[in-house]
């Protein structure tokens, strides 16, 4: 397995709508050792979950995991999850505004509003059907990789930038808030 390099904000791949795969491409070698690179440089950077697009390939796959994780502590626990052409659907209007991070632009934090509970339905990486609820952190990760693969970042989901810190300026000021 290899760690890949993580794209940052500014790189015109971030910004694309990622290409549906279909299953015959999904049961390749090569797209598996992808997924498996994916799951890899996401446990690297203590990520909770990272899209295709963020490691320069504008495809509908999306890996995520909450487990003990330092970036993000306190959080219920989410097992690994690869996601292949997700489409998600909220279960309700409510939303919840909470701290957000990502791993193609470094060092920052902010607060993002997000449904609270969606209805997901995808394909795992054997092109299986998957079709579950998530709520809370779990609903959000999701969230947040669904619009990556859309070509948006949290920034643009953000009510207004007045809560963006930097990490050390979060975990002086802001943290628990
Ligand atoms: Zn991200």
């Amino acid at each position: 397995m290899s760690i890949l390099k993580v794209t940052r904000l500014g790189h015109p791949v971030l910004r694309e709508v990622t290409k549906e795969i279909s299953v015959k491409d999904l049961k390749t070698p090569t797209m598996q050792k992808f997924i498996d690179d994916m799951v890899e440089t996401m446990k690297e950077y203590d990520g909770v979950g990272l899209a295709a697009d963020q490691v320069f390939s504008s495809l509908q796959v999306a890996v995520l995991e909450v487990a003990d994780n330092p970036r993000y502590p306190n959080k219920a626990q989410v097992p690994l999850t690869v996601l292949v052409n997700p489409k998600i659907t909220p279960l309700s209007d409510e939303m919840e505004e909470d701290w957000e991070g990502c791993l193609s632009i470094p060092d920052l934090r902010g607060r993002v509003p997000r449904y609270k509970s969606v209805h997901v339905h995808a394909l795992d990486r054997r092109g299986k059907k998957l079709d579950f609820f998530a709520h809370d952190f779990h609903a959000r990760v999701i969230q947040h990789e669904f619009d990556h693969l859309n070509g948006k970042v949290y920034l643009d989901r953000m009510r207004d930038l007045s809560t963006l810190s930097f990490l050390q300026e979060f975990a002086r000021y802001w943290m628990g808030k």
